[in-house]
């Protein structure tokens, strides 16, 4: 294994799912041989004739933390990219890819299990339904830029037509949208192609700290003009990931103003249907935690596919049913958190919803 200098990334690491889920557990992570993909051979196994094992000639882009068994303070656990990402019979394999290069204590007997389960979460390695797919390898997230300057919603006067627009449909929390959410208004767009957003809302879509689409809402209606403008690979992203990704518990819902509706724990899909990206990610970042769909009231049966989609994975699924034709960014927050909270005593989840309000 070749030591190369750790660093903060600069770009986008080779498996993004791995990386968020350790930065979520273990907070800060560098990157070592960033970039550079594992190469691998297959060759017969000189202990065991008949079968075979991998020779890695240099395996590559490095995720290093703190090792939570001893007191590395100094991010010496490396978890390689591919560490648990090939499946075979629905169990993990290749976790045996990482080391703790300051008190070898992944050597110790039961540790590389204890460390799987903490990055995956406990129990998932014997009870997979199916097996967990890895994550399409054509998934690589590029950092964009904003479409021009972003003027933050709350630098903007009570009487911007912005800041009276979002007020008016009951998204009064400037402060809320302006640092939870880094709304903005964009004005001197920096290419032709984005006029459109000129006097827009900026509503940026980031993905573990970097910038990976935004959208553009007109404010007020236009007959003409399209509500939203995409600068953005909807399939590939979920609105509010990173605040989401640290909280209890996960809210999916449709569109961007439901999750401003629910707040910290609100993530959209742009949508009514899950793209396999998403199911991954949802699966892999709250595994053991109670995830909530919540669709429009006029997408009942694909919320049903959803929830198929979602239990397939053996996440915690809660489907949630509204009781009436209002959407969830209808409702008041403290309403919605009555029909999560009675949601989940329906299909027996427990779920501390406190931090909502
Ligand atoms: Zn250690």
């Amino acid at each position: 294994m070749k030591m190369a200098a750790q660093k903060t990334p600069s770009s986008n690491p080779l498996n993004p799912v791995l990386y968020g889920l350790l930065a979520h557990k273990f907070g800060e992570v560098k990157i070592a041989n960033e970039g550079v993909p594992a190469q691998v051979e297959r060759i017969e196994d000189p202990f065991r004739p008949g079968k075979s094992m991998y020779r890695g000639s240099n395996w590559g882009e490095y995720y290093c933390v703190c090792c939570p068994f001893c007191r590395d303070q100094r991010n010496r656990l490396w978890v390689n990219h591919q560490y648990g990402s090939d499946l075979r019979n629905g169990r993990r394999t290749s976790t045996h890819l990482a080391v703790c290069y300051n008190e070898n204590c992944l050597d110790k007997p039961g540790r590389l299990e204890q460390l799987e389960d903490m990055i995956f979460g406990a129990g998932r390695r014997f009870q997979l339904r199916t097996p967990i797919r890895a994550v399409p390898a054509e998934v690589s997230h590029v950092t964009v830029e904003p479409p021009g300057d972003i003027l933050p919603l709350d630098s903007l006067p009570d009487y911007h037509p912005a800041v009276e627009y979002l007020a008016a449909r009951g998204f009064s929390d400037v402060h809320e949208l302006a640092t939870t959410f880094r709304i903005g208004v964009c004005v001197n767009p920096r290419l032709d192609k984005y006029r459109l957003m000129h006097g827009r809302i900026y509503i940026p879509v980031y993905f573990n700290g970097q910038l990976i689409g935004w959208q553009g809402r007109i404010v007020g209606e236009s007959k003409t003009a399209p509500k939203y403008y995409n600068g953005l690979r909807k399939s590939q992203a979920l609105y509010n990931y990173d605040v989401a990704a640290r909280q209890p518990a996960v809210v999916v819902v449709e569109g961007v103003p439901s999750v401003w509706r629910l707040g910290v724990a609100g993530v959209c899909i742009f949508g009514k249907t899950l793209s396999a990206w998403q199911c991954n990610t949802i699966a892999t970042t709250w595994a053991n935690k109670p995830v909530f769909v919540v669709l429009d009231h006029d997408a009942q049966s694909e919320l049903e596919q959803v929830v198929t989609q979602l239990c397939a994975r053996n996440v915690n699924v809660v489907p949630v049913i509204l009781p009436d034709a209002r959407d969830p960014a209808d409702y008041s927050r403290p309403e919605l958190f009555s029909m999560l909270s009675d949601a989940a005593d329906a299909v027996g989840v427990t779920a501390d919803l406190s931090f909502l309000l």
